[in-house]
């Protein structure tokens, strides 16, 4: 596995796989904690153990950004969050370039003043706090801890502690939400001057609660229309309060934009720690990749950080890996860079693929372009083009597949 370095440069996105509890439209690895569950606590050592194996493995010299998410991660506490940011800092003291940005996630009900404290003190760059909406009649219909009075209180903890350095998470087309309930949420949060938000549109992933009980009218859902005018309202109330569009889903102020997260999008290699969590790596000569996921298994995760172990018999294990051949990763980057405002890097696709992204799909791009839902410079979706995003992407596709020489670089 280790025939394919990292460049030496890869973010590290970590994932915290425990919650105070299990909203009905999570789709995500997580696990509701009990009280006198020790998992949290030999967390932070499992992390820190596979974060030593890997930026060895993978040869790492440079870490440009962190990003602590999940689940929830401020549900390790004070102290577990800050073992994790001391073991973390011990890497950047041992030569490694130091990141400029670190995010860590958290929710409310388990961010209090010494957790954010903790975060604060220990480097943590910036803040992203799980609102989704103030409304409770909303959060009891989706089994979202927290209530609107103890949001209120951390937002003002957070604010002091971070300035505007901090991200707060909404969600639109929630069960018994209206425009008036939603742009009220937006104006509670905005007094506390986020430098960035991110706006979601509700979905009803396959296999969650929300999805599989009851019909969308039952659970109090806005039905389709309704549901994209709710995310349009919120859109343009961010923007007419100087947050401007950068990606599908997320705002910022200027300069507030999420720096690891722009790594995703322009596919820059990163690595991921922590059962569920996933690795992109890019052989940018080659023009291929591979994907290493580890397993989502935290038991096992955690039976796995305790065998002593060196690094070269480390090297893969609990790792699902797959190749992301030519144009399945001309596909993600396309998937990813089409979300981004600036749209895919050109000089880096040219680099990765030796051909330019005119050349691979000319027919989509002059069609959008008619139509006035693409731009030229840089290669990239309109405002209104970013609303239509899988249709853009679903007509690409189709023109990448009837493409052999796409397919074989030849
Ligand atoms: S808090 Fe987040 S990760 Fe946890 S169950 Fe809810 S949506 Fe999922």
């Amino acid at each position: 596995m280790a025939d394919l370095k990292a460049g030496n440069t890869a973010s590290l996105y970590i994932h915290v796989p425990f919650c105070a509890g299990a909203c009905d439209y999570c789709d995500f690895y997580s696990i509701p904690v009990m009280p006198h569950d020790s998992r949290p606590d030999t967390y932070p050592e499992a992390i820190l153990k596979e974060a030593e194996i890997r930026v060895q493995e993978f040869g790492l010299i440079h870490i440009p950004t962190v990003y602590i998410g999940g689940g929830t991660p401020s549900m390790l506490g004070p102290a577990g969050m800050g073992r994790l940011l001391s073991g973390l800092g011990k890497l950047w003291n041992q030569g490694i370039k130091a990141p400029s940005e670190i995010t860590v996630e958290a929710n409310p009900e388990s961010a209090g003043e010494a957790f954010l404290k903790t975060c604060r003190d220990k480097g943590v760059t910036r803040l992203s706090l799980g609102i989704q909406t103030f409304h409770e009649p909303s959060r009891s219909a989706v089994h979202r801890v927290g209530d609107g009075a103890l949001l209120q209180e951390r937002l003002r903890l957070v604010q002091d502690l971070f300035g505007s350095d901090f991200s707060a998470d909404l969600i639109t087309g929630l069960p018994l939400q209206d425009e008036t309930i939603l742009l009220q949420d937006m104006e509670r949060l905005l007094a506390y001057e986020p430098g960035h938000v991110s706006l979601y549109a509700l979905t009803l992933e396959p296999g969650t609660p929300l999805a599989s009980h009851g019909t969308p009218a039952e659970r109090g859902l806005p039905d389709p229309d309704r549901a994209d005018a709710l995310w349009i309202a919120g859109r343009d109330t961010l923007e007419q309060q100087g947050y401007g569009q950068y990606e599908v889903s997320n705002f910022s102020r200027p300069g507030k934009e999420a720096l690891h997260n722009i790594r995703y999008w322009r596919m820059e290699n990163w690595l991921g720690l922590g059962p569920g969590a996933s690795a992109t790596v890019i052989d940018d000569a080659e023009g291929r990749g591979r994907r290493f996921t580890v397993n989502p298994d935290v038991d096992a995760y955690i039976s796995w950080s305790k065998r002593a172990m060196s690094v070269q018999d480390a090297a893969g294990e609990g790792l699902l890996m797959e190749d992301l051949d030519r144009l399945t990763l001309i596909k993600e980057t396309f998937l990813m860079g089409f979300r981004y405002r600036k749209g895919p890097d050109p000089g880096l696709f040219r680099q990765r693929f030796g051909l330019d992204m005119e050349a691979c799909i000319p027919d989509t791009i002059a069609c959008w372009r008619n139509r006035g839902l693409l731009e030229s410079e840089p290669l990239a979706l309109t405002k209104g083009g970013l609303l239509l995003l899988d249709p853009f992407l679903e007509a690409a596709f189709r023109e990448l597949e009837k493409k052999d020489a796409i397919r074989t670089g030849e």
